[in-house]
Protein backbone atom coordinates (compact mmCIF):
# COMPACT_ATOMS: atom_id res chain seq x y z
CA UNK A 1 0.00 0.00 0.00
CA UNK A 2 1.18 3.47 -0.73
CA UNK A 3 -0.95 5.97 1.47
CA UNK A 4 -1.76 4.23 4.36
CA UNK A 5 1.63 3.23 5.65
CA UNK A 6 2.91 1.05 8.77
CA UNK A 7 4.05 3.28 11.23
CA UNK A 8 7.56 2.16 13.17
CA UNK A 9 5.67 3.77 16.12
CA UNK A 10 2.73 2.69 18.49
CA UNK A 11 0.59 3.59 15.99
CA UNK A 12 0.43 0.87 13.47
CA UNK A 13 -0.80 2.68 10.40
CA UNK A 14 -0.11 6.13 9.34
CA UNK A 15 -1.11 8.28 6.18
CA UNK A 16 0.68 11.70 6.04
CA UNK A 17 -0.66 14.61 3.35
CA UNK A 18 2.21 16.74 3.58
CA UNK A 19 6.17 16.61 3.83
CA UNK A 20 7.36 18.78 6.35
CA UNK A 21 5.25 20.90 8.84
CA UNK A 22 4.83 25.24 9.15
CA UNK A 23 3.97 24.97 13.24
CA UNK A 24 8.20 24.25 13.70
CA UNK A 25 7.87 22.73 17.04
CA UNK A 26 11.48 23.15 18.37
CA UNK A 27 10.77 19.56 20.06
CA UNK A 28 9.84 17.71 16.29
CA UNK A 29 12.32 15.24 15.08
CA UNK A 30 10.49 14.75 11.82
CA UNK A 31 13.89 16.84 10.97
CA UNK A 32 15.88 13.81 11.53
CA UNK A 33 13.30 11.19 10.48
CA UNK A 34 12.96 13.04 7.11
CA UNK A 35 16.45 14.19 6.85
CA UNK A 36 15.30 17.78 6.59
CA UNK A 37 16.71 21.51 8.20
CA UNK A 38 14.40 22.90 10.23
CA UNK A 39 14.40 25.76 8.20
CA UNK A 40 13.24 23.50 5.01
CA UNK A 41 11.00 21.32 7.48
CA UNK A 42 8.34 24.19 8.20
CA UNK A 43 8.40 25.05 4.19
CA UNK A 44 6.24 21.73 3.58
CA UNK A 45 5.07 20.48 0.63
CA UNK A 46 1.15 19.48 0.16
CA UNK A 47 1.74 15.44 -0.97
CA UNK A 48 -1.30 15.51 -3.44
CA UNK A 49 -0.28 12.07 -4.73
CA UNK A 50 -1.65 10.71 -1.25
CA UNK A 51 -5.37 11.18 -2.87
CA UNK A 52 -4.98 8.92 -5.47
CA UNK A 53 -2.96 6.11 -3.66
CA UNK A 54 -5.25 6.32 -0.74
CA UNK A 55 -7.98 5.48 -3.33
CA UNK A 56 -5.98 2.20 -4.79
CA UNK A 57 -5.10 1.35 -1.50
CA UNK A 58 -9.19 0.89 -0.49
CA UNK A 59 -9.79 -0.94 -3.58
CA UNK A 60 -7.19 -2.91 -2.38
CA UNK A 61 -8.11 -3.60 1.10
CA UNK A 62 -12.01 -4.40 -0.09
CA UNK A 63 -10.25 -7.12 -1.93
CA UNK A 64 -8.43 -8.16 1.46
CA UNK A 65 -10.59 -8.24 3.77
CA UNK A 66 -8.30 -10.12 6.48
CA UNK A 67 -5.62 -6.94 6.20
CA UNK A 68 -8.46 -4.39 6.77
CA UNK A 69 -9.63 -5.87 9.95
CA UNK A 70 -6.15 -5.54 10.98
CA UNK A 71 -6.38 -1.94 10.80
CA UNK A 72 -7.32 -0.85 13.64
CA UNK A 73 -6.10 2.64 13.78
CA UNK A 74 -4.83 4.84 11.06
CA UNK A 75 -3.05 8.07 12.20
CA UNK A 76 -3.58 11.25 10.63
CA UNK A 77 -0.59 12.28 10.68
CA UNK A 78 2.41 10.66 11.93
CA UNK A 79 5.07 13.10 10.31
CA UNK A 80 3.02 15.90 10.00
CA UNK A 81 0.18 18.10 10.83
CA UNK A 82 -2.79 17.55 8.57
CA UNK A 83 -4.53 20.87 9.55
CA UNK A 84 -1.54 22.89 9.68
CA UNK A 85 -2.39 25.89 7.45
CA UNK A 86 -1.64 24.48 3.90
CA UNK A 87 -4.84 22.27 4.47
CA UNK A 88 -7.53 25.53 4.22
CA UNK A 89 -6.16 25.51 0.69
CA UNK A 90 -5.07 22.05 -0.90
CA UNK A 91 -7.66 20.16 1.46
CA UNK A 92 -5.46 16.69 1.09
CA UNK A 93 -6.44 16.12 4.90
CA UNK A 94 -10.66 16.78 4.39
CA UNK A 95 -10.44 14.41 1.06
CA UNK A 96 -8.34 11.51 2.93
CA UNK A 97 -10.77 11.35 6.05
CA UNK A 98 -14.08 11.60 3.68
CA UNK A 99 -12.24 8.38 1.94
CA UNK A 100 -11.44 6.44 5.40
CA UNK A 101 -15.01 7.21 6.36
CA UNK A 102 -16.59 5.86 3.46
CA UNK A 103 -14.48 3.17 3.45
CA UNK A 104 -15.32 2.07 7.10
CA UNK A 105 -12.04 2.66 8.50
CA UNK A 106 -11.03 3.58 11.82
CA UNK A 107 -8.59 6.66 12.26
CA UNK A 108 -7.09 9.09 15.28
CA UNK A 109 -6.30 12.88 14.56
CA UNK A 110 -3.87 14.15 16.19
CA UNK A 111 -3.47 17.85 15.86
CA UNK A 112 -2.24 21.55 17.18
CA UNK A 113 -4.37 23.50 15.13
CA UNK A 114 -7.82 24.36 15.11
CA UNK A 115 -8.17 23.89 11.65
CA UNK A 116 -9.44 20.81 12.62
CA UNK A 117 -12.77 22.21 13.51
CA UNK A 118 -13.93 22.53 9.82
CA UNK A 119 -14.18 19.00 9.29
CA UNK A 120 -16.33 18.64 12.07
CA UNK A 121 -19.39 17.69 10.35
CA UNK A 122 -17.28 14.39 8.91
CA UNK A 123 -15.79 13.04 12.43
CA UNK A 124 -19.78 13.77 13.71
CA UNK A 125 -21.87 10.64 13.76
CA UNK A 126 -18.79 8.28 12.68
CA UNK A 127 -18.02 6.02 15.52
CA UNK A 128 -14.59 4.73 14.43
CA UNK A 129 -12.72 7.92 14.70
CA UNK A 130 -11.01 10.09 17.48
CA UNK A 131 -9.81 13.88 17.43
CA UNK A 132 -7.09 14.96 19.65
CA UNK A 133 -4.92 17.96 20.05
CA UNK A 134 -1.33 18.11 21.48
CA UNK A 135 -1.74 20.29 24.68
CA UNK A 136 1.95 19.92 26.68
CA UNK A 137 1.36 23.36 28.04
CA UNK A 138 -1.38 25.92 29.29
CA UNK A 139 1.17 28.95 28.90
CA UNK A 140 0.72 30.33 25.97
CA UNK A 141 3.95 32.21 26.02
CA UNK A 142 6.02 28.34 26.21
CA UNK A 143 3.81 27.50 23.29
CA UNK A 144 4.27 30.45 21.52
CA UNK A 145 8.60 29.31 21.69
CA UNK A 146 7.75 25.77 21.94
CA UNK A 147 5.19 25.54 19.15
CA UNK A 148 5.68 28.90 17.24
CA UNK A 149 2.84 28.57 14.00
CA UNK A 150 0.51 26.09 15.96
CA UNK A 151 -2.94 27.22 17.27
CA UNK A 152 -2.64 29.58 20.56
CA UNK A 153 -3.57 26.70 23.80
CA UNK A 154 -6.94 28.51 24.87
CA UNK A 155 -8.08 27.92 20.57
CA UNK A 156 -7.23 24.25 21.03
CA UNK A 157 -9.00 23.59 24.37
CA UNK A 158 -11.99 25.62 23.29
CA UNK A 159 -11.84 23.37 19.87
CA UNK A 160 -11.72 19.85 22.12
CA UNK A 161 -15.08 21.14 23.92
CA UNK A 162 -16.39 22.14 20.86
CA UNK A 163 -15.54 18.29 19.47
CA UNK A 164 -17.10 17.16 22.60
CA UNK A 165 -20.29 18.77 22.37
CA UNK A 166 -20.62 17.55 18.82
CA UNK A 167 -20.26 13.74 20.61
CA UNK A 168 -16.51 13.28 18.69
CA UNK A 169 -14.45 11.11 20.57
CA UNK A 170 -11.90 13.27 22.16
CA UNK A 171 -8.42 13.10 23.15
CA UNK A 172 -5.32 15.16 24.30
CA UNK A 173 -1.61 14.14 23.62
CA UNK A 174 0.23 16.08 27.22
CA UNK A 175 3.83 14.97 25.42
CA UNK A 176 6.16 16.07 25.45
CA UNK A 177 6.14 16.84 29.21
CA UNK A 178 8.80 19.42 30.10
CA UNK A 179 10.60 19.45 33.13
CA UNK A 180 9.45 23.01 33.76
CA UNK A 181 6.50 24.00 35.57
CA UNK A 182 4.86 25.16 32.88
CA UNK A 183 4.35 22.23 31.53
CA UNK A 184 2.18 20.53 34.47
CA UNK A 185 0.29 17.54 33.38
CA UNK A 186 -1.83 17.49 36.36
CA UNK A 187 -2.65 21.31 35.66
CA UNK A 188 -3.59 20.12 31.84
CA UNK A 189 -5.62 17.45 33.06
CA UNK A 190 -7.83 19.81 35.82
CA UNK A 191 -8.19 22.33 32.76
CA UNK A 192 -9.16 19.63 30.25
CA UNK A 193 -11.23 16.99 31.78
CA UNK A 194 -14.53 17.83 31.26
CA UNK A 195 -14.06 17.66 27.29
CA UNK A 196 -11.66 15.22 27.10
CA UNK A 197 -12.76 11.29 26.64
CA UNK A 198 -8.46 10.19 27.32
CA UNK A 199 -5.62 11.65 27.88
CA UNK A 200 -1.91 9.87 26.77
CA UNK A 201 1.07 11.26 28.50
CA UNK A 202 4.22 10.97 27.45
CA UNK A 203 8.29 12.92 28.70
CA UNK A 204 10.37 14.95 26.60
CA UNK A 205 12.86 12.78 24.00
CA UNK A 206 15.63 15.44 24.83
CA UNK A 207 17.82 14.84 22.12
CA UNK A 208 16.03 16.79 19.41
CA UNK A 209 16.24 19.93 22.10
CA UNK A 210 19.53 21.66 21.71
CA UNK A 211 17.77 24.70 20.76
CA UNK A 212 15.10 24.51 23.70
CA UNK A 213 18.02 24.48 25.91
CA UNK A 214 19.09 27.83 24.61
CA UNK A 215 15.93 29.42 23.75
CA UNK A 216 14.02 28.39 27.11
CA UNK A 217 16.70 27.62 29.41
CA UNK A 218 15.11 23.67 29.90
CA UNK A 219 17.06 20.72 30.62
CA UNK A 220 16.25 17.23 30.90
CA UNK A 221 15.79 15.66 34.12
CA UNK A 222 15.34 12.14 35.01
CA UNK A 223 13.76 12.76 38.42
CA UNK A 224 11.37 16.00 37.19
CA UNK A 225 9.60 12.70 35.46
CA UNK A 226 9.76 10.42 38.24
CA UNK A 227 8.38 12.78 40.95
CA UNK A 228 5.60 14.36 38.27
CA UNK A 229 4.16 10.32 37.05
CA UNK A 230 4.64 9.28 40.84
CA UNK A 231 2.09 12.10 41.92
CA UNK A 232 0.17 11.66 38.56
CA UNK A 233 -1.09 8.20 38.13
CA UNK A 234 -2.43 8.34 41.54
CA UNK A 235 -4.54 11.15 40.38
CA UNK A 236 -5.67 10.18 37.10
CA UNK A 237 -6.63 6.24 38.86
CA UNK A 238 -8.22 8.17 41.86
CA UNK A 239 -10.56 10.78 39.78
CA UNK A 240 -10.92 7.97 37.43
CA UNK A 241 -9.87 9.59 34.56
CA UNK A 242 -9.14 7.70 31.11
CA UNK A 243 -5.34 7.51 30.42
CA UNK A 244 -2.18 5.85 28.78
CA UNK A 245 1.26 6.28 28.79
CA UNK A 246 3.33 6.90 25.15
CA UNK A 247 5.75 3.63 24.79
CA UNK A 248 8.54 4.98 25.25
CA UNK A 249 7.47 6.60 28.66
CA UNK A 250 5.61 3.21 29.53
CA UNK A 251 9.39 1.96 29.27
CA UNK A 252 10.87 5.01 30.91
CA UNK A 253 8.60 3.99 33.76
CA UNK A 254 9.68 0.25 33.57
CA UNK A 255 12.96 0.57 33.95
CA UNK A 256 12.62 3.46 37.15
CA UNK A 257 10.61 0.29 38.68
CA UNK A 258 7.18 1.53 38.46
CA UNK A 259 5.33 -1.77 38.60
CA UNK A 260 2.84 -2.60 35.94
CA UNK A 261 0.02 -4.16 36.74
CA UNK A 262 -1.93 -4.60 33.46
CA UNK A 263 -0.96 -3.78 29.84
CA UNK A 264 -2.49 -3.84 26.89
CA UNK A 265 -2.03 -2.22 23.63
CA UNK A 266 -4.31 1.28 23.00
CA UNK A 267 -4.48 0.22 19.78
CA UNK A 268 -7.15 -2.46 19.99
CA UNK A 269 -9.90 -0.51 19.34
CA UNK A 270 -8.50 3.23 19.97
CA UNK A 271 -10.64 5.24 18.60
CA UNK A 272 -13.00 4.10 21.03
CA UNK A 273 -13.07 5.72 24.22
CA UNK A 274 -11.64 3.35 27.22
CA UNK A 275 -13.36 2.13 29.76
CA UNK A 276 -11.00 2.84 33.26
CA UNK A 277 -8.12 0.61 32.42
CA UNK A 278 -9.58 -1.20 29.78
CA UNK A 279 -7.30 -0.14 26.68
CA UNK A 280 -4.91 1.78 28.58
CA UNK A 281 -1.49 0.85 26.94
CA UNK A 282 -0.38 0.38 31.03
CA UNK A 283 -1.91 0.92 34.53
CA UNK A 284 1.16 1.44 36.66
CA UNK A 285 1.32 1.10 40.04
CA UNK A 286 3.19 3.86 41.19
CA UNK A 287 5.01 2.44 44.41
CA UNK A 288 8.54 2.42 43.05
CA UNK A 289 9.19 -1.42 43.53
CA UNK A 290 12.49 -3.35 43.18
CA UNK A 291 12.27 -5.36 39.89
CA UNK A 292 14.34 -5.47 37.28
CA UNK A 293 13.26 -3.39 34.27
CA UNK A 294 13.54 -5.39 31.40
CA UNK A 295 16.20 -4.72 28.55
CA UNK A 296 15.27 -6.56 25.51
CA UNK A 297 11.76 -4.56 26.17
CA UNK A 298 13.00 -1.16 26.54
CA UNK A 299 15.21 -1.82 23.16
CA UNK A 300 11.95 -3.00 21.15
CA UNK A 301 10.11 0.45 22.77
CA UNK A 302 12.78 2.82 21.25
CA UNK A 303 12.77 1.34 18.05
CA UNK A 304 8.79 2.17 18.29
CA UNK A 305 9.98 6.00 20.09
CA UNK A 306 7.71 8.27 19.12
CA UNK A 307 9.39 11.25 16.98
CA UNK A 308 7.19 14.22 18.12
CA UNK A 309 3.79 14.72 19.98
CA UNK A 310 2.53 14.11 16.34
CA UNK A 311 3.38 10.94 16.45
CA UNK A 312 6.05 11.72 13.65
CA UNK A 313 7.21 7.93 13.22
CA UNK A 314 9.10 6.59 10.33
CA UNK A 315 7.41 5.17 7.37
CA UNK A 316 8.29 1.54 7.34
CA UNK A 317 8.11 0.03 3.42
CA UNK A 318 7.63 -3.16 4.72
CA UNK A 319 3.78 -4.02 3.36
CA UNK A 320 3.33 -7.27 5.41
CA UNK A 321 1.20 -6.45 7.97
CA UNK A 322 2.55 -9.07 10.68
CA UNK A 323 6.31 -9.40 9.73
CA UNK A 324 7.87 -8.16 12.83
CA UNK A 325 10.49 -5.20 12.18
CA UNK A 326 14.28 -5.77 12.59
CA UNK A 327 15.46 -3.60 15.19
CA UNK A 328 18.69 -1.83 14.94
CA UNK A 329 20.10 0.50 17.21
CA UNK A 330 20.80 3.68 16.14
CA UNK A 331 22.63 5.93 18.30
CA UNK A 332 20.07 8.46 19.48
CA UNK A 333 18.75 5.28 20.58
CA UNK A 334 21.81 4.14 22.62
CA UNK A 335 22.18 7.44 23.72
CA UNK A 336 18.14 7.60 24.83
CA UNK A 337 19.33 4.12 26.21
CA UNK A 338 21.85 5.31 28.35
CA UNK A 339 20.17 8.40 29.31
CA UNK A 340 17.67 5.86 31.17
CA UNK A 341 20.23 3.84 33.19
CA UNK A 342 21.20 0.97 30.89
CA UNK A 343 24.70 0.81 29.66
CA UNK A 344 27.11 -0.67 26.84
CA UNK A 345 26.90 -3.98 28.63
CA UNK A 346 23.53 -4.30 29.48
CA UNK A 347 23.20 -3.69 25.59
CA UNK A 348 26.26 -5.41 24.06
CA UNK A 349 24.03 -9.20 23.79
CA UNK A 350 21.55 -6.79 20.94
CA UNK A 351 22.16 -7.26 17.13
CA UNK A 352 23.04 -4.24 14.89
CA UNK A 353 25.08 -2.80 16.89
CA UNK A 354 29.32 -3.75 17.95
CA UNK A 355 30.55 -3.66 21.63
CA UNK A 356 33.07 -1.44 20.63
CA UNK A 357 30.32 1.43 18.48
CA UNK A 358 28.39 1.12 22.19
CA UNK A 359 31.32 2.34 23.83
CA UNK A 360 32.10 5.05 21.39
CA UNK A 361 28.72 6.27 21.93
CA UNK A 362 28.36 5.98 26.37
CA UNK A 363 31.56 8.06 25.86
CA UNK A 364 30.18 10.80 23.94
CA UNK A 365 26.87 10.50 26.15
CA UNK A 366 28.90 10.78 29.37
CA UNK A 367 30.73 13.88 28.25
CA UNK A 368 27.30 15.44 27.26
CA UNK A 369 26.08 14.60 30.36
CA UNK A 370 29.36 16.22 32.30
CA UNK A 371 28.25 19.39 29.85
CA UNK A 372 24.52 19.17 31.10
CA UNK A 373 25.53 18.95 34.92
CA UNK A 374 27.74 21.86 34.69
CA UNK A 375 24.92 23.96 32.76
CA UNK A 376 22.70 23.29 35.48
CA UNK A 377 24.88 24.31 38.24
CA UNK A 378 25.54 27.67 35.74
CA UNK A 379 21.75 28.43 36.31
S1 LIG B 1 5.58 17.98 16.32
FE1 LIG B 1 3.85 17.70 14.91
S2 LIG B 1 2.94 19.75 14.78
FE2 LIG B 1 4.98 20.03 15.57
S3 LIG B 1 6.30 20.44 13.78
FE3 LIG B 1 6.38 18.22 14.21
S4 LIG B 1 4.82 17.34 12.92
FE4 LIG B 1 4.37 19.54 13.07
Amino acid sequence: MKAIRRSGTSFAWQVNSYDGCEHGCLYCYGTTIRRKKYEDWIRPTPKMKVIGDLTKDIRWLNSSPDTKDEIRDIMLCSCTDGYQDLEPKHRITEQVIAQLIAADLPFTVLTKNTNVLRDIGLFKGYDKCRVGFTIMTLDDGLREVLEPNASPIGDRCDALAQLRAAGVSTYCSVEPIMPDKRSDPMAIVDALKDSVDLFEFGKWNHYSGESIREKTGIVYDEDYYIKVFTKLIPYLEKEGIRYCVAMHSEEFLRSHGFRFIAAQLAMDRPYLAPTKGEYCRCVVEPAIATQNPSQAHTIEAEANDHAGTCDAGEDNPDKSPTKPRRIKVSKRAALGMFERGQRPSDLARIGGITRSTLNRYYREWKARSNDKDEFQEKK
